[in-house]
C-alpha cells in the first residue's frame, strides 16, 4: 500500500517531495527561477483524488486564466477518455463545460475567470464523466508573485509519483488491468506484461496502469508525462 507520506515531484526543482512538503519546495523553487513581480500573478491550488489522497498535483494558475483553462489541464494530465461533459462545483455554484445544455439556474460557464472566484483557502470539487465519474477535490493555497512559465495559462507544478501497484500473480510491478475480473470483483485483476500473457480473459477488456485517478475507469489510457506538465 502506498504510504501516507504521499510522494511525489516538484517539476521546477526537479527535486522530490512530498504532498505535505511539496508548497514549501515549490515557492523555494519558483523564488529561484522566476522573477518576483510586484503584484500577485498566479494562484497555487491542490488537486487531490476525492477518496484518493495518492493522487495529488499542484497547479499554478496564471490570474487571467478561466476554470475552462483548468478543466482542460486536469482533462490532459488525468482525465480525458472520451470527451465527458465535467464541471466545477464550488460555493454552491455549478460551472459546466457546456452550460447551454443546464437546466438549473444556478449553472454557469466554466468560461469564468479564477481572479473573481479564487480566494485563500476556497475548496471545492470537480467532476469529470457524470457516468462513471470521476472526483477530484481542489484547495486554494495561495497568491504568489511568480508568472506561469512561458505558454503555459495553468502549470503543473509538483505531482505525485505512480503509487505502487503490483502484479496479482508475481508481485512485479504491475502494467496492465484485466477488466473483465475488476469488474466481476475480483481482488486480482492487476497483471504485469508476462503474467497477462498467460491470463484467460478478452484481451480487448484491458488497460493499462497509468499514474490518475481515473485508472481503470472507461477508456482511460493516461496522460502527461511530467515534461509536459
Ligand atoms: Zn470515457
Ligand atoms: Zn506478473
Ligand atoms: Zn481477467
Amino acid at each position: 500500500m502506498a504510504s501516507r507520506t504521499y510522494p511525489g515531484r516538484c517539476l521546477v526543482s526537479k527535486n522530490d517531495t512530498t504532498k505535505r512538503k511539496a508548497k514549501t519546495e515549490i515557492i523555494k523553487a519558483l523564488k529561484a527561477d522566476r522573477a518576483e513581480e510586484k503584484k500577485p500573478q498566479s494562484w497555487l491550488v491542490l488537486f487531490t483524488g476525492e477518496g484518493m489522497p495518492e493522487y495529488w498535483i499542484y497547479l499554478l494558475v496564471d490570474r487571467k486564466a478561466t476554470l475552462k483553462d483548468i478543466d482542460k489541464k486536469l482533462r490532459a494530465v488525468w482525465l480525458e477518455c472520451c470527451g465527458h461533459l465535467s464541471s466545477f462545483k464550488i460555493a454552491g455554484r455549478d460551472y459546466e463545460s457546456f452550460p447551454e445544455g443546464a437546466f438549473l439556474d444556478v449553472v454557469e460557464s466554466m468560461e469564468t475567470g479564477v481572479d473573481g472566484i479564487f480566494c485563500d483557502g476556497l475548496t471545492g470539487e470537480h467532476i469529470y464523466d457524470y457516468g462513471s465519474t470521476t472526483y477530484l477535490d481542489f484547495k486554494v493555497i495561495s497568491k504568489l508573485p511568480y508568472r506561469t512559465k512561458k505558454g503555459y495559462d495553468v502549470e503543473i507544478v509538483a505531482r505525485n509519483k505512480m503509487p505502487e501497484a503490483l502484479c496479482s500473480v508475481c508481485g512485479k510491478e504491475a502494467t496492465i488491468i484485466c477488466l473483465e475480473c475488476l469488474y466481476e470483483g475480483s481482488d486480482s485483476y492487476l497483471f504485469c506484461d508476462e503474467c497477462y500473457e498467460e491470463h484467460e480473459c478478452d484481451e480487448g477488456m484491458q488497460l493499462p496502469v497509468v499514474n490518475s485517478p481515473r485508472c481503470g475507469v472507461c477508456a482511460y489510457e493516461g496522460g502527461l508525462d511530467d515534461d509536459m506538465c
